[in-house]
């Protein structure tokens, strides 16, 4: 397995004009930095949306409390780069890179520059596995970022799975859209629709991250026939705003992206700063559904601790009062709905 070529702009670089660049090199030296040029771009200005997602913060290193593994992925690993936590569904960990070092990342502990990716031996073991367990269905490519890899390795990995007969569909979880879209070559897409169905759930948090160049990714991707999803990670000071998510979850269904969740912020060591309370999560909710297409309004889930798996939560819009149902709509009238009786077939 082998990496495509990519650079990274210097700290100093963007932070150039700051006086706090010492310091950031002091956090950068625990969890590492890396922005690709396309993505250092975004930044308009010290402390915005973008900045803040990959720029080093001291408060990464003020975190003791928290755990580097809350999901307890490594308890629900039977083998070394793959966890299988549900019954259909594992994810591969097959890259430890990404074009940008999200400083929210919730696998802070793997994602770094000196990580090699998946080995041959490693990868064999993964597909040994699912070749062993016929209940698994869907295989989630992840990491680090898989399509950081070239597209041989790519494709050495989408053919063996795909000489797996149970395994119906794959997925890839990737960033690149967002953090280096110009990743996404026709190549690329000519590789990927041979493996069909394939899906990619890609990462954008932010309505300024919706540029001509992630644009045009999107676009070859969609065209390629691959149905695109979305998780956004909720994320303080950074989309933590009704106008904001409405502007982005609206503008990713115009570029054929379907909202698919927004995640509440994991525990994860060094990330607490990007916290927000569940309530946030919850108006925000509140404010998208039935006032924008319910196609752009994506579940809400906490990821729960020691491997439990994700939880959808909902505002609180319904009261059970026997078989009399109460429901709030979405501009607040509170309307009366009769259930069925349960006892009246025999
Ligand atoms: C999120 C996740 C999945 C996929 O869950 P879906 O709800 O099907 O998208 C699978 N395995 C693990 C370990 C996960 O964390
Ligand atoms: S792209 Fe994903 S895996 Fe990589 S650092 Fe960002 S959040 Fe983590």
């Amino acid at each position: 397995m082998r990496y495509i070529r990519s650079s990274s702009v210097t700290l100093e670089n963007i932070t150039k004009k700051s006086t706090i660049a010492a310091e950031f090199t002091s956090v950068a030296a625990s969890y590492p930095f890396r922005v690709s040029p396309s993505y250092a771009k975004l930044i308009r200005r010290e402390g915005d949306a973008i900045w803040k997602q990959c720029i080093p913060d001291l408060r990464e290193l003020d975190d003791a409390g928290q755990c580097p593994d809350p999901l307890a992925e490594h308890l629900l690993s039977p083998v070394p780069g793959l966890i299988h936590r549900y019954p259909d569904r594992v994810v591969l960990l097959v890259s430890n890179r990404c074009p940008v070092y999200c400083r929210f990342c919730m696998r802070k502990r793997h994602v770094g520059e000196g990580d090699a990716p998946m080995d041959a031996q490693t990868l064999k073991q993964a597909m040994d596995y699912i070749a062993a367990n016929p209940a698994i269905r869907d295989i989630i490519l992840s990491g680090g970022d898989p399509l950081m890899l070239d597209d041989d390795s790519l494709h050495h990995i989408l053919q063996q799975l795909r000489a797996i007969p149970h395994v119906t569909i794959i997925r890839i979880g990737t960033r690149v859209p967002v953090t280096l879209p110009e990743r996404v070559t026709p190549e690329l897409c000519t590789l990927l629709k041979r493996f069909h169905p394939l899906y990619i759930n890609t990462h954008f948090n932010h309505p300024d991250e919706i540029t001509p160049l992630s644009a045009r990714a999107c676009d070859l991707l969609a065209d390629a026939g691959i149905p695109l999803g979305n998780q956004t990670v909720l994320l303080r000071g950074v989309n933590d705003s009704l106008d904001t998510m409405r502007s982005l979850q609206t503008g990713l269904l115009s570029l054929r992206v379907r909202p698919y969740y927004i995640h509440q912020m994991d525990l994860v060591r060094g990330t607490a700063h990007f916290r927000t309370p569940i309530a946030t999560g919850l108006e925000i909710i509140r404010g998208l559904r039935g006032h924008v297409s319910g196609m752009a309004v994506p579940q809400y889930v906490i990821d729960l601790p020691d491997g439990k798996g994700k939880v959808p939560i909902l505002p609180d819009d319904v009261e059970r009062q026997g078989d009399l149902l109460i429901l709030r709509t979405y501009q607040g009238e509170m309307v009366r709905y009769r259930d069925l009786t349960t006892v009246a077939d025999s």
